[in-house]
C-alpha cells in the first residue's frame, strides 16, 4: 500500500516538475466535470419554470444551461490538450529514466534473469506507458469530481435515487475480479511477448539471415512467430471477454431497477407528492448515476493499473539502488600491483542455474605474470573473466587484488584500470574511430592513440578496407554504413581493449577465435610486448585461448574442467605430467599433424 502511494506521488511530482504550466491547465478539465453534473439541475429548473409560466426562472436556467455547455467545451478542450501534451512529456521522461537506470546498474543480472527481463519487458514493451499513468490519474480525479457532483444533484431531487447508487456496489466488487483477470493476463503475456519479439528479430535481422535460409527455417520461424503471437494475445482476449460478460450482467441489474424506480417516482409526481423539477432531474441523472459505479470502478482499476506499472519502475529503481548499495566499495585501486591477483575458494552460480559454473577455485596470478586459462567449452573460463571484471559477485569465496577483496574497491575505478576483449564482444554501430576510441573515453578524439591501439590489436589492415577510414560508419542499417567480417569486428574489439593506457589487469577471452593462425601469431607477439611493458606496473595478463602455441608462452597455465581447477603449472611441467593438459595438447597436436 505504501508503495502504491509512492507510485502515485512519483507520477504527480514528475508531472509537476516536467511542466508546471501544463499540469495546472490539465485541471481545467476537472472543473468542466462540475458543469456536466449540474446540467440536469438546470433542465429541471427550466421545466418547472415552464409549468409555472415563470419566464424569469426559465431565462436564468436556460442561460445557465447554454452558458455552462459552452464553457464546458472550452475548458474540456484546453484540459484535454494540456493533458495529452503533458502525458507525452512525462512518458518520455520516464522512458529516459528507465534507460538510464537499466544502463547504470553495474552488474548484469537484470539483463539475464528471466523474471527480471519479464518485468523490464513490460516497461519497455509499452512506449511511454508511464505517461499514460498520468492520464489515468487525471481521469480518476475527474471521474471522482463528477461522481460526487452528480450524487449531490440526485440527492437534492429525491433520496430514492440513492438506491441506484447502491446498485453500483456489486459492480465495484466485481471490479476486483476484473482487475485480477487483467493482472494475470499481463503476466501470462510477458514471456511469449519477449519470445515473439526475439523471433521477429531473428527473421528480420541480416545476422541470422544466412542460417535461416540455408537450413530452410523460414517457415518454421513463421510458425513459431504466429504461435508466440497467439500465446501473447490470448490472455488479453480472454480477460476482455470475461470483463464484457460482467459488464453486461451489472448493466441489466441497474437499468431494470432504474425503470422501476422512475415509474414509482412518476406515479408519485402524478399524485402530487413529487415536484416536476425533481422528476425531470431524476430522469436527467439516471444516465449519470449509471456511469457513477462504472466511473468509480474504472477509477479503481486505473489507479491499480497505474500502481502496477509504477511498481515495476519502482522495482527497477530499487534494484538499481540495491545493486549500487551492494557495490559500495570506496577503495581506489593501487597505482601498481605488488603481490598480484588471488582467487580464494571462489564459487559462482548464475541466477536460476541448478549448478555452480565455478566451483571452489583457488588460484594465484602473481604481479607481472601472464596467465593462460584453458579448458573445454563450458569449463567456466568466460565466467571467471566476468567475475574478475566485477560483472558478477562470487557466490562464495573472495577475489583479492593485492590482498584486498575486490568488493572493497570502487567498481568503476577498478574497471577503469582493467581492459580487454570479451568473447561475446559488442558490435557497436558507431563511427570506426569511436568503436575503438570508446575503450578509453577520455581519449576518444586522440587519433594517434587510436591508430596505436589498432596496431596493438593487429587491426591496422582493417582501416584501408573501410571506405572513409576512421570516419566510416559501421552497420549497414545506417546511411553509408558498412559491415565488418567477424575477424575484422573482433580485431576492432581487441583494439578497443588496447586503448587503456595503464591497465592492471588485461583480459583477452578467446580474442582470436575468428582469426587465422598468422594474424593470431602476429597479435600475440604484440600482446607479449604489451605484457612485458606492463610487468613494471605489476599488471596481470589473463589469456583465454585454445591455441597451445600461445598458451606455451604463458608464465602459468591453469586448466579448468567443469568449473574446477584441475591442473596448474608451467607448460613443460604440465606436458611432462601427462594429465588433463597433456591430453588436450596431444589432441590438438594430432589435428595439426
Ligand atoms: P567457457 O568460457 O569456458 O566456454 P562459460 O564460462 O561461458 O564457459 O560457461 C560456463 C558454464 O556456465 C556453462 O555451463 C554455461 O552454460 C554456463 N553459463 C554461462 N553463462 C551463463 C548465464 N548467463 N546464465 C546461466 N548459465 C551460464
Ligand atoms: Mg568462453
Amino acid at each position: 500500500m505504501r508503495d502504491n502511494w509512492r507510485g502515485i506521488w512519483l507520477v504527480l511530482s514528475t508531472s509537476v516538475r516536467t511542466s508546471p504550466r501544463l499540469a495546472l491547465l490539465s485541471l481545467t478539465e476537472t472543473m468542466s466535470k462540475l458543469l456536466t453534473a449540474a446540467a440536469p439541475l438546470f433542465i429541471g429548473i427550466f421545466a418547472a419554470g415552464a409549468i409555472d409560466r415563470d419566464s424569469r426562472r426559465m431565462l436564468i436556467a436556460g442561460l445557465a444551461l447554454v452558458g455552462s455547455t459552452a464553457l464546458n467545451n472550452v475548458l474540456q478542450t484546453i484540459g484535454t490538450n494540456a493533458r495529452v501534451a503533458l502525458m507525452e512529456q512525462v512518458g518520455f521522461s520516464f522512458d529516459v529514466k528507465i534507460a538510464e537506470l537499466t544502463a547504470r546498474i553495474p552488474t548484469l543480472e537484470h539483463l539475464e534473469r528471466a523474471d527480471y527481463l519479464d518485468r523490464l519487458q513490460i516497461l519497455r514493451d509499452r512506449d511511454g506507458i508511464l505517461g499514460s499513468t498520468l492520464n489515468a490519474l487525471i481521469n480518476t480525479a475527474n471521474s471522482l469530481v463528477y461522481a460526487v457532483s452528480i450524487l449531490l444533484v440526485a440527492v437534492s431531487a429525491d433520496w430514492r435515487l440513492l438506491i441506484l447508487v447502491a446498485l453500483g456496489v456489486p459492480r465495484l466488487l466485481a471490479t476486483r475480479w476484473s482487475m485480477r483477470w487483467g493482472t494475470v493476463a499481463e503476466e501470462q503475456s510477458a514471456a511469449p511477448s519477449r519470445l515473439s519479439a526475439h523471433l521477429i528479430d531473428l527473421t528480420t535481422s541480416a545476422g541470422a539471415g544466412a542460417e535461416t535460409r540455408v537450413f530452410g527455417l523460414q517457415r518454421e520461424l513463421q510458425r513459431r512467430v504466429r504461435a508466440a503471437a497467439t500465446a501473447w494475445q490470448a490472455p488479453g482476449v480472454r480477460a476482455s471477454v470475461q470483463n464484457a460478460g460482467l459488464a453486461a450482467a451489472t448493466a441489466i441489474l441497474f437499468f431494470g431497477s432504474a425503470i422501476a424506480l422512475l415509474a414509482w417516482m412518476t406515479h408519485d409526481a402524478l399524485a402530487g407528492s413529487v415536484s416536476v423539477q425533481s422528476l425531470v432531474v431524476a430522469f436527467g441523472v439516471v444516465g449519470g448515476l449509471e456511469r457513477v459505479s462504472g466511473i468509480v470502478s474504472f477509477a479503481v482499476q486505473d489507479v491499480a493499473r497505474v500502481t502496477r506499472y509504477i511498481s515495476r519502475f519502482l522495482w527497477l529503481r530499487d534494484h538499481a539502488a540495491s545493486v549500487a548499495g551492494a557495490h559500495d566499495g570506496q577503495l581506489e585501486p593501487p597505482d601498481r600491483l605488488e603481490s598480484g591477483i588471488r582467487l580464494e575458494g571462489v564459487s559462482f552460480r548464475y541466477a536460476g542455474a541448478d549448478k555452480d559454473s565455478i566451483t571452489d577455485v583457488t588460484l594465484d596470478a602473481p604481479a607481472g605474470s601472464v596467465v593462460a586459462l584453458v579448458g573445454e567449452n563450458g569449463a567456466g573460463k568466460s565466467t571467471l573473466v566476468k567475475l574478475l571484471a566485477g560483472l558478477y559477485q562470487p557466490t562464495r569465496g573472495r577475489i583479492l587484488i593485492d590482498g584486498i577483496d575486490l568488493a572493497e574497491y570502487d567498481l568503476t575505478a577498478w574497471r577503469s584500470r582493467m581492459s580487454g576483449a570479451f568473447q561475446d564482444y559488442a558490435a557497436f554501430e558507431f563511427i570506426a574511430r569511436e568503436v575503438v576510441g570508446i575503450g578509453e573515453l577520455e581519449r576518444l578524439g586522440d587519433e594517434a592513440r587510436i591508430r596505436q591501439a589498432l596496431y596493438d590489436g593487429a587491426a591496422e589492415d582493417v582501416l584501408p578496407s573501410l571506405p572513409d577510414g576512421l570516419s566510416t560508419q559501421l552497420g549497414t542499417t545506417w546511411a553509408g554504413g558498412v559491415d565488418l567480417s567477424g575477424g575484422q569486428g573482433q580485431r576492432l574489439a581487441i583494439s578497443r581493449g588496447m586503448m587503456r593506457s595503464r591497465p592492471l589487469l588485461l583480459i583477452l577471452d578467446e580474442p582470436t577465435s575468428a582469426l587465422d593462425a598468422a594474424t593470431e601469431h602476429n597479435l600475440f607477439e604484440r600482446y607479449a610486448a604489451a605484457a612485458r611493458e606492463a610487468v613494471g606496473r605489476g599488471a596481470v595478463t589473463l589469456l583465454v585461448t585454445h591455441r597451445f602455441s600461445t598458451v606455451a608462452a604463458a608464465d602459468l597455465v591453469v586448466v579448468l574442467d567443469q568449473g574446477r581447477v584441475v591442473e596448474a603449472g608451467r607448460h613443460p611441467d604440465l606436458l611432462a605430467k601427462g594429465g588433463h593438459y597433456a591430453a588436450l595438447y596431444n589432441l590438438q597436436a594430432r589435428g595439426y599433424r
